[in-house]
């Protein structure tokens, strides 16, 4: 009896040891965070991240990307697909060298104020590594669809344009044996003895520890954190941020500050114009040449001679006036008729049957409109514009059927970043490098700029970063 009922207590006791046990075991579970190792770990999967680790991989080293989102890609998603690139071997059918290539750069550098950068060094150097970033790129499958020169910058354009970039990014990836882990947010470096070690993530298996010989940041910028924005480039704090992918937050800038790392000084935004209207704007950015038109404040004056005329130098002209959007003057085509119409029904175009009708509907001081006109027009009867207009784009405004189109000030990234060597290894203020730690991209853009940023840069630039800094982590992974 007593056999039977020690028996009986015993198994209890088991059976409890057993639930205690597991509740505790899931308890270590809870707090242990499962641990990972790999050779190189990348965090962020846009286009440098994606290109970090597919020349990691092709070197054979073992590769995970992290990315927070549930989709790869980032800002890359939504780009034309346009790279910049220079070298190219017979690529590009044309002036494909650094030298033609940096004359926009430099060019470009001089318009508006002075930010201390470009490091045209730098420049002339990742430049000088597009061609056989993007050759190597073709040998793998990539397919382009056409070259172009851009001023004196020589393009190609992925097939599929930056959707299809993105996608070829990731599948070759994978192909290659990269694991990318969706929705896992990168939080923390882990360091010691001063060198990076792994990163500290959470997911979709919870938290988690990553163990890694390289540790390449690719989070891109920080234009979807207004506090971000407000905080370092208080001057942009009102500018309507739309574009760029909603996982631009700067999280990487903050894991590696908190690792030792200093950012550039002066940020700004990648800055363009955009309507609110993202349909109405890709149907109105292909058939309205800025340069084409005249542009006022809301008072019906010029501020500016509309030369540049690309969309970012706009936006920057904007912001340095502090002014948060323009109108483009223009009379209708026979090209563009149908979409400045469907832009009335949409509200984004204001129409006049002459410019007495158009103050009205913009409420503007109708004698200031009717004369920044007749100066307009006369400009373009001599040829000479006081504000500087090319001769080649003075074309005079007809009085009736105008319209006008309004124009944001917008960001599409940021030129920022935190500090890094020409081969993206992130150094401390003192410029030694904190070992094991690499940026790409958007963490780390700002020596390419002064203030405007150059269409075509950031694929161009950004893929051969992760090239460069995907090719020394396999190296210092023995591969
Ligand atoms: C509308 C538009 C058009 C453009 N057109 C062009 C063009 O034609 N040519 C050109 O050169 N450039 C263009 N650009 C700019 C270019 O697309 C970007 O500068 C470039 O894609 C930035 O690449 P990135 O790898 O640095 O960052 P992103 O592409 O922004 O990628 C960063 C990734 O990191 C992820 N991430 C962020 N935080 C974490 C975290 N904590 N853990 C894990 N993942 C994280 C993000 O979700 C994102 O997927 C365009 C941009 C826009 C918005």
């Amino acid at each position: 009896m007593l056999k039977k009922g020690m028996k009986t207590l015993m198994t209890l006791a088991m059976l409890l040891g057993l639930v205690t046990g597991c509740t505790a075991n899931k308890e270590a579970q809870k707090e242990e965070p499962k641990a990972i190792t790999t050779d190189v770990l990348v965090v962020g999967g846009g286009i440098s991240g994606l290109a970090s680790a597919v020349f990691a991989a092709d070197r054979g080293a073992e590769v995970i990307v992290l990315e927070k989102l549930g989709m790869t890609g980032g800002s890359g998603i939504v780009s034309s697909g346009a790279l910049i690139t220079c070298e190219t071997n017979g690529l590009i059918d044309g002036d494909d060298s650094v030298e033609t290539n940096l004359i926009n750069f430099t060019d470009t550098a001089a318009l508006g104020k002075d930010s201390g950068y470009p490091n045209i060094e730098r420049i002339a150097y990742t430049l000088s590594e597009t061609g056989n970033t993007v050759n190597r790129l073709v040998d793998m499958g990539m397919t382009i669809s056409r070259t172009m020169s851009l001023a004196t910058s020589s393009i190609v354009v992925v097939d599929g344009a930056g959707a299809g970039y993105a996608n070829f990014l990731k599948t070759t990836a994978e192909s290659k044996g990269v694991e990318i882990k969706l929705n896992c947010a990168g939080k923390e470096l882990i360091v010691e003895d001063g060198a990076v070690v792994g990163v500290k993530a959470t997911g979709e298996e919870g938290d988690i520890e990553l163990r890694a010989k390289t540790v390449i940041l690719a989070t891109g910028g920080f234009s979807q954190n207004p506090e971000k924005v407000a905080e370092w480039i208080p001057e942009c704090a009102e500018v309507y941020n739309g574009r760029a992918t909603v996982g631009n937050t700067g999280d990487g800038l903050d894991m590696a500050l908190a690792a030792g790392a200093v950012l550039y000084d002066n940020p700004w935004l990648m800055v363009s114009t955009t309507m609110p209207s993202p349909e109405y704007n890709r149907e109105v950015g292909s058939l309205i040449k800025l340069a084409d038109t005249m542009i006022v404040n809301d008072e019906g004056v010029r501020f500016t001679n509309e030369n540049p005329s690309s969309y970012s130098t706009l936006g920057n002209v904007l912001i340095e006036n502090g002014y948060d959007h323009c109108l483009a003057l223009m009379n209708a085509s026979d090209e563009n008729r149908e979409v400045l119409e469907k832009g009335i029904a949409m509200g984004e175009v204001v129409k006049g049957a002459d410019v007495a009708e158009l103050a009205a509907a913009l409420n503007m001081d109708e004698a200031v409109l009717t004369q920044t006109i007749i100066d307009y027009n006369a400009a373009c009867a001599t040829g000479e514009d006081p504000l500087g207009k090319a001769a080649d784009n003075l074309i005079a405004l007809q009085e009736t059927e105008l319209y006008a189109v309004r124009y944001y000030p917008t960001s599409i990234g940021t030129i920022a970043g935190v500090k890094t060597t020409e081969n993206c290894e992130v150094i401390r203020e003192d410029g030694s490098l904190i070992e094991g730690l690499y940026a790409v991209g958007e963490m780390s853009n700002r020596e390419f700029y002064n203030y405007h940023y150059i269409g075509g840069a950031s694929l161009g630039l950004y893929t051969t970063m992760g090239r460069l800094a995907g090719e020394q982590a396999a190296e210092r992974a023995g591969k």
